[in-house]
């Protein structure tokens, strides 16, 4: 799809330049050293954008010291300042990075005021030349735009055009737009919609495309490649993020194979391909066990969300670390790579469907540790939707579709929600796990 140009620093995002690919730092902004430490890392591993949390205008001076800390040292990746909530920090903060994210959904409870505060920034961006993300959440739309067409995709993508055209009135072009949702369908049917309603209204953004709390691991990759590739084989998509659990450097190298694949530099390790109504069978000499994953999820990730196919097997070898074939069949991965990726693209739930949010500065607590202890306790539910999220102020707005929440509050502390519901709050953290479990099993008795 044909879109502006956004300039963030020496960055150039939008239809004719390469796909950008991008991350954030999980360290605590305050922390300046040890983010300006893996802003190095992030930066050294290919990031091109890189964002940090400013969660309030104090944080606005350590920011600015970790932007001066890396241009000192010949670090020149664009710094994006995330905003949630305060529409005081994104103007006190955007004369001193290249771009800046709010989130619509809680940039201002009342509406008018949010498009108020919302002109009023982009002046100030426009003075100092930094660009906006429009980034808006499946889980934290406002109550304004879900009354009027549900807590959809539809509802997503009706919202970000009222910030889009503010922008046009304002004459303010320096914009990306993202809709992130952890559900595929929902994110690609978003992004859809949005386009559609750019092209129609004549001025069309870059899109910042990813699919957000996606988790971690094999699943965490093989949902964010689904969702992303079946965007970016669309031409819908010109900054990508993929959001993991992990060591946020990890993102890096499965966004760049995303870049690579989508600007045409990178090519599936797929051999053959049998077609029987509507089952495949995949043939792949893979040079490795993460690149057959990655390569499966972008060459049937889009079939099975729209529904061309139903099932996929696998045959043929990857690589192990050693350079040895393995076979892919024989050695029960391909059954597994099909499992994942039926129930990355929604098809067909093998396991729980966990969310976990990447953590930011934000997060008070081991989100790692405690994502890999609640899959470990709950992975034999079925059915059942649990979102692990990095903070109390963000996390239970942001798990969407989430059946059960476990949101860490900092100070070893958890509360637990059954849907948006907060049904257990402040019990340590060392209970939380068992607490969570006995009460998905008595409301799966009583129902
Ligand atoms: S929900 Fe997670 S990623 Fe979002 S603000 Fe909280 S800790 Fe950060």
């Amino acid at each position: 799809m044909e879109t502006r140009t956004v300039q963030v620093g020496d960055v150039l995002i939008g239809s004719r330049e390469s796909i950008v690919i991008q991350t954030m730092c999980n360290t605590h902004t305050n922390e300046v050293e040890a983010t300006v430490e893996q802003c190095r890392r992030m930066a050294a591993a290919g990031a091109q954008l890189i964002r940090i949390t400013v969660p309030s205008v104090a944080d606005v001076e350590h920011i600015r010291a970790i932007r001066a800390l890396l241009r000192a040292e010949g670090i020149t990746t664009p710094l994006v300042a995330d905003i949630h909530f305060s529409s005081a920090t994104a103007l006190a903060v955007a004369p001193h990075v290249e771009k800046v994210r709010i989130n619509p959904g809680n940039f201002h409870r009342d509406h008018d005021e949010a498009r108020r505060q919302f002109l009023e920034l982009l002046d100030v961006c426009k003075q100092h030349g930094t660009a906006i993300r429009i980034g808006l959440n499946h889980g934290s739309l406002g109550e304004y735009i879900t009354n009027l067409y549900g807590n959809t995709p539809l509802a997503m993508a009706k919202a970000a055009m009222e910030w889009v055209d503010m922008c046009i009135e304002r004459k303010f072009y320096q914009v990306v737009v993202s809709l992130k949702a952890s559900n595929t369908l929902v994110v690609v049917e978003a992004y859809r919609l949005l386009a559609q309603f750019m092209q129609e209204r004549g001025v069309v953004f870059p899109l910042h495309v990813g699919v957000t709390e996606a988790g971690n691991g094999d699943s965490g990759r093989i949902k964010s490649c689904v969702g992303i590739s079946t965007l970016l084989a669309e031409g819908l998509g010109n900054t990508i993020r993929v959001s993991l659990t992990e060591d946020p450097v990890n993102e890096l190298p499965v966004a760049r194979y995303l870049a690579d694949r989508y600007d045409h530099r990178l090519y599936s390790s797929l051999t053959n391909l049998k077609l029987e109504g509507k089952k495949a069978v995949a043939t792949y000499e893979a040079p490795s066990r993460e690149r057959l994953l990655l390569d499966a999820a972008c060459d049937f990730g889009k079939r099975l969300l729209d529904k061309e196919l139903d099932e996929v097997s696998f045959a043929g070898t990857y690589r192990d670390e050693t350079g040895t074939p393995v076979d892919i069949d024989a050695s029960g991965l391909g059954a597994y790579l099909a499992d994942e990726l039926l129930q990355a693209a929604r098809r067909r739930f093998y396991k729980p469907e966990y969310v976990a949010c990447p953590g930011c500065g934000r997060t008070m607590y081991d989100l790692q540790a405690a994502f890999e202890a609640v899959k470990a306790r709950t992975s034999h539910l079925k059915n059942v939707v649990i979102a692990v999220m990095g903070c109390i102020v963000n996390g239970p707005g942001e798990m969407a579709d989430a059946d059960w929440g476990y949101v860490g509050e900092g100070n070893h502390k958890v509360s637990i929600y059954k849907g948006k519901t907060p049904v257990l709050r402040h019990i340590p953290d060392t209970e939380a796990i068992d607490r969570l479990l006995e009460l998905i099993e008595s409301d799966a008795k009583e129902a």
